[in-house]
């Protein structure tokens, strides 16, 4: 199957500690690299997970908080050392181009390569709509505008079955339609059927990050059954009370999302640094919700071999 993983570079909160690096995750869908929030040492961090920066494309930032997107000025300044070109998106709020616009004019004025703001909105919207994978953002509710983001591989063609093919002597230029679904009807006018030539296509897999947001019970729906859900999980339930004054979600909360969602599997994150032990968010979580995976720096996650 083609590659569609989730590399998690940073999974603390606000206050930097010695155990994780702030928020960062890439996406690899097809070896096209899409990264998720950008803290501090993301760049780094990148380079850790072998990682190369030419199949960077784009930047998604969820919201602007600093945990969220310190490390992109450092990121986007190395990008113009190499002088390699290309293009770099970065999806944000308006203010967002205009701080880092700002940061870049003074200390990175000549870019080597084409960089480009695409302005998000706080709302449910498509951001990004390629021929095999749709990107759309669904409105959270934190202390400043956010929002999260949804990976959609579009439904892929089915396979043909080659000895079928041979048998009823199938001409080639008719292909793209059988793999599209399309029946086969021979020149005596016999009609072979589509399940007779091919079989089934890969399912479309799908990935939601959900980072940084108060409970949202709503957002269950929006997110849909994906295969992998990113919730953030920044507080145990003992401190419900404290995650709700700060817009932020406990472990079961993130659970009961998960499995309202219908959701495959459930990946932790945004871990408050007070807690010294992160399997405790897991334990919690997995009351609600049992595919719950422990997330740390460095995981590499497959979407769509976790449904159990
Ligand atoms: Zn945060």
């Amino acid at each position: 199957m083609d590659t569609f993983r989730i590399h998690t570079l940073g999974c603390g909160s606000a206050r930097p500690t010695p155990r994780h690096q702030p928020s960062c995750t890439v996406v690899n869908f097809r070896d096209n690299l899409f990264m998720i929030d950008c803290g501090e040492g993301a760049q780094r961090a990148f380079q850790q997970a072998r990682l190369k920066f030419p199949r960077l494309g784009h930047i998604f930032l969820t919201h602007l908080h600093g945990d969220h997107v310190l490390g992109l000025p450092g990121l986007l300044s190395t990008l113009a050392l190499g002088g390699a070109g290309g293009r770099l998106t970065v999806h944000t709020f308006e203010e967002g181009e205009r701080i880092m616009r700002q940061i870049l004019d003074f200390f990175a004025k000549d870019l080597s390569y084409d960089l480009e703001f695409h302005i998000i909105k706080p709302e449910d919207a498509i951001v990004l709509d390629t021929p095999s994978l749709t990107v759309r953002t669904v409105k959270l509710h934190h202390r400043v505008p956010a929002v999260g983001y949804i990976f959609e591989e579009k439904p892929k063609q089915r396979h043909i079955r080659r000895d079928m093919i041979d048998f009823h002597r199938v001409p080639v230029a008719l292909i793209r339609d059988i793999k599209a679904g399309a029946d086969f009807v021979k020149p005596d006018g016999t009609v072979v059927p589509n399940a007779a030539l091919t079989s089934d296509a890969d399912p479309a897999r799908s990935y939601a990050h959900i980072s940084d947001t108060i409970y949202m019970p709503s957002l269950a729906e929006k997110i849909g059954p994906v295969d992998l859900l990113f919730h953030e999980t920044t507080y145990l339930d003992e401190h419900a009370a404290e995650a709700k004054a700060r817009f932020h979600s406990t472990a079961r909360q993130a659970a009961m999302v998960a499995r309202d969602a219908g959701a495959g599997a459930l990946l932790t994150g945004h871990y408050s640094s007070r807690y010294k032990d992160e399997s405790r968010f897991v334990t919690e979580a997995q009351e609600v919700f049992a595919n719950t995976l422990l997330n740390r720096e460095g995981l590499i996650t497959d979407v769509g071999r976790l449904r159990q």
